[in-house]
């Protein structure tokens, strides 16, 4: 994941590069993840909301962490609101009054450029209020920067109308796949998320970012199985010779679907391992008669390559990471 960063910092060029946190650092685990890219250098961080803050507090160091959801009336009274390493990005005029009224000072904004999602819009960045603050990065985000889309040079546009009329310490537009597009798109600072947790938004990518997350599974009993014996709920697999089969700890509450089936693949030692049946909620089914060396407690590997696994699935490589379940132990290498 360091390497990952540091290579997204070098394409980035002059421009900082910051790092999505947001949903648990993608299902990774935030902390960790804010440990290590501090280590590495990264100093700004994002997640969405403010429940997200405080277990990163620890991590922070001199690094500010923003939340891209900014200030709602539900978040007036969070502890962590006016902290000194923390900040709101405002996304709306109520949100910039409300920040305002707080007493708040130093913030991010986002300005829509198209995607109609969050951010001030066009009309509003002429809004005499927006003078009153004290802004560190004056954002957007892209809508399509992983494909070579129009959009993306309109966007860039209207960016650069809004950083005319904003007056902000920095700038920052590119996401992952933004950070492809080249310096044009990478302003002050680069915000990737995906690409950092092995995501490959855009081929160019491909040989430059590495696989983060690998899950592993541990086999709690084997079996041996005839011909003609079916595996799981509703016996969808029925065995054609004698096997050897292996049930695992994984399932799709540990965000490992019943939709895998087909192409999920597990390894061990270089050896392929199929599944078989129906993917139940915490365990699944292997044929493991090929397979030296393995028994009751041994691991096994899931082949967890996100641009393929997407495509085989269509999951989002987002949604692959982020439903990884809170019952894996992460352990970092
Ligand atoms: C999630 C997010 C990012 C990171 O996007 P990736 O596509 O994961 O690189 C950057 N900026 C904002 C505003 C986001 O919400």
């Amino acid at each position: 994941m360091a390497a990952n960063w540091r290579t997204l910092d070098d394409m980035s060029g002059k421009a900082a590069t910051g790092a999505a946190v947001k949903a648990d650092g993608y299902g990774l685990g935030a902390a960790e993840v804010v440990e290590t890219l501090y280590k590495a250098g990264c100093r700004d961080f994002y997640v969405a909301h403010w429940q997200e803050v405080a277990p990163l507090i620890p991590f922070l160091g001199d690094a500010k962490l923003s939340v891209l959801h900014g200030v709602s009336p539900l978040d007036v009274g969070n502890p962590y609101l006016l902290h000194p390493n923390v900040k709101p990005v405002l996304n709306s005029l109520p949100q910039v009054q409300r920040w305002l009224e707080l007493g708040g000072s130093i913030c991010d904004i986002m300005i829509d450029t198209g995607m109609n999602r969050l951010g001030l819009s066009m009309g509003d960045i002429t809004a005499e209020i927006i003078r009153n603050l004290d802004i560190d990065v004056c954002m957007s985000h892209l809508a399509s920067a992983d494909q070579d889309s129009p959009q993306n040079g309109a966007q860039l546009a209207d960016f650069r109308v809004a950083k005319s009329n904003i007056a902000a310490r920095r700038y920052s537009l590119s996401n992952s796949a933004g950070i492809v597009l080249g310096a044009d798109y990478a302003f002050d600072l680069t915000r990737p998320g995906l690409a950092l947790y092995g995501g490959i938004p855009r081929t160019e990518l491909n040989d430059r970012i590495r696989q983060v997350a690998t899950p592993e599974t541990m086999v709690l009993q084997t079996r041996d199985i005839r011909a003609g014996d079916k595996v799981g709920y509703n016996a969808t697999f029925t065995a054609d010779r004698d096997m050897r089969i292996a049930i695992c700890t994984l399932g799709y509450a540990d965000g490992y679907l019943r939709s895998f089936a087909e192409n999920g693949r597990l390894q061990h030692q270089e050896q392929y391992i199929p599944i078989l049946g129906r993917i139940s909620m915490d365990l699944l089914c292997t044929n493991i008669s090929h397979v030296t060396e393995v028994d009751e407690s041994s691991w096994l590997t899931c082949i967890y390559d996100l641009p393929r696994l997407s495509a085989g699935t269509g999951l989002s490589q987002y949604e692959l990471l982020t439903n990884l379940g809170t019952r894996f132990d992460r352990n970092w290498y």
